[in-house]
């Protein structure tokens, strides 16, 4: 399946303060992007944290956007959005964090700057995103590496479970 050139995919992340209701606003607030629309969401989803282990669950979830912004400015709202959940970043790599927003795709773009990479390079080795996306694109291809299917069957899903809304 090819993906329209305004479509992007973005991962949703949260383990700190109510990792659910951050997760549940943050689909909200990106509906409300300028010239963008959120046309679908994943379930939510419980994991196991994959870096320092010492740390509450996270909850995922994937949304699909169809945006007229450009992948920078995409990416340059998501940052916001995480902001104004109170994201700080100098804690650890991997550690802790009320919301993580990444763009998984961006319609078939392959993107590599300083600061942007697309897909997101984490997108093919993680079960919490390929689970995810795969409810709302199953037959996807991800440019530069294969059928979301393939990729699907070599990850892990041990320590994921979807929940309820
Ligand atoms: P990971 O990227 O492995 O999931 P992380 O989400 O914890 O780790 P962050 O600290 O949230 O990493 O992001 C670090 C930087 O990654 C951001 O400042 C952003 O510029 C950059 N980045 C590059 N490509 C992307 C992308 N596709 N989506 C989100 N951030 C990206
Ligand atoms: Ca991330
Ligand atoms: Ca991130």
């Amino acid at each position: 399946m090819n993906l329209d050139p305004r479509v992007a995919f973005v991962a949703l992340g949260s383990n700190l303060d109510e990792p659910r209701v951050h997760v549940l606003r943050a689909l909200a607030e990106l509906s409300e992007l300028p010239q963008t629309r959120c046309t679908g969401h994943s379930s939510l989803y419980s994991s196991a944290p994959l870096g320092p282990v010492d740390q509450p669950a996270f909850v995922n979830a994937v949304a699909r956007l169809e945006t007229q912004l450009e992948p920078r400015e995409l990416l340059d709202a998501l940052l916001g959005i995480e902001r104004t959940h109170g994201r700080s970043r100098d804690g650890a790599r991997w550690g802790p964090r009320t919301l993580d927003l990444d763009l998984l795709l961006y319609g078939e773009r392959q993107i590599d700057e300083p600061g942007l990479t697309v897909p997101h390079p984490g997108l093919t080795a993680r079960a919490f995103v390929l689970y995810p996306l795969a409810e709302l694109a199953p037959g996807l291809a991800i440019p530069g590496a294969g059928p979301l299917h393939t990729l699907l069957s070599q990850v892990d899903p041990g320590g994921l479970t979807a929940i309820e809304d």
